[in-house]
């Protein structure tokens, strides 16, 4: 393309709420035949809420979500932002001088009482020596959501259940890329596969896996590229930082400020709108066949 009609490419993104860091990118974007999907935050809204607290035998409610909001009081994860909502709502307050430590796509944690607190997946526990067992979930009881546990040491607390909405975008989003010939649609998440399996099959994404840890989501992408695939990435913020900067095309969601994502994106979304995917990759497209 001329450089004029590069501008004014970059500026009809722009004016769509798509901030492209390096013009380059277009020419990449015109031959993606694979895209990527980050799960929480991406494809869905990753308004977290939650929608049960299920306490092992022995735990009250209000002790679980003690213990949780301890462990998350520092988090900016979904899933402490929803049990911080709670226990504010429930006037469960955390004390202030806890040192929580993050451990990404895991869960987090906190020293209290001489005790560490543990909230997150299941396999992350276990690996800490909690033994789940006690609460065993039954899928009458989760109705396909998102579950964390909760420990404290090595005693299961219990496990909070956690609702989230496919953002109303995604499926458009996903159809309109299978038009543009776009037909490799992956998702990726770090939540357990029948939570995955609900996501994908909604907004009809073909490849799901689940129970990815961050570098697994890399790994992912590294698989496709290695199939000769252009990949573009679509996460949302700090656990996909990593996945993004190894598609050959990243978009990073709900983009604020100084987000690491940005950093390790080409492109930011700055309005959340899943339609911008298509609309982006089309007016790659688009400018190549005017370049030739
Ligand atoms: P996703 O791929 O769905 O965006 P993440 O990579 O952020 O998920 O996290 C993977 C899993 O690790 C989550 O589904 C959750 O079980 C657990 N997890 C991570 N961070 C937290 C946290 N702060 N609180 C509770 N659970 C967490
Ligand atoms: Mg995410």
């Amino acid at each position: 393309a001329t450089p004029s009609a590069l501008v004014a490419s970059v500026a009809s993104c722009a004016r769509l709420g798509l901030l492209i860091k390096d013009v380059s990118v277009l020419e990449l974007a015109a031959k993606v035949n694979s895209v990527v999907f980050d799960k929480t935050g991406t494809l869905t809204k990753g308004d977290l809420a939650v929608v049960k607290l299920k306490p092992a035998e022995g735990t009250e409610p209000a002790d679980l979500l003690k213990a949780a909001v301890i462990a998350e009081s520092s988090s900016n994860h979904p899933a402490a932002r929803a049990v911080i909502k709670l226990a504010g709502e429930a006037g469960v307050t955390a004390p202030a001088d806890v040192e929580c430590q993050e451990v990404p796509g895991r869960g987090v944690e906190a020293v209290y009482g001489g005790k560490t607190i543990r909230v997150g997946r299941r396999s992350w526990l276990e690996e800490c020596d909690v033994d789940c067992s006690p609460i065993e979930v039954n899928p009458e009881e989760t109705k396909g959501r998102s579950v964390v546990y909760v420990a404290e040491g090595a005693k299961v607390l219990g496990w909070i259940g956690l609702s989230d909405t496919i953002r109303e975008q995604a499926p458009i989003a996903i159809s309109s890329l299978n038009k543009l010939g776009v037909n490799d649609l992956n998702m990726v998440t770090g939540d357990s596969d029948s939570v995955a399996v609900k996501v994908a099959k909604e907004v009809a994404v073909n490849q799901v896996s689940s129970e990815c840890l961050p570098h697994e989501k890399v790994e992912y992408v590294e698989r496709l590229k290695s199939e000769g695939k252009i990949v573009t990435v679509v996460g949302d913020g700090v656990n996909d930082a990593p996945a993004l900067a190894a598609g050959h095309v990243s978009i990073a969601m709900g983009v604020s400020g100084a987000d690491i994502a940005v950093n390790s994106a080409s492109v930011a979304l700055m309005n959340n709108d899943l339609r911008r995917v298509p609309f982006f990759i089309k007016l790659a497209k688009t400018n190549q066949a005017v370049m030739m």
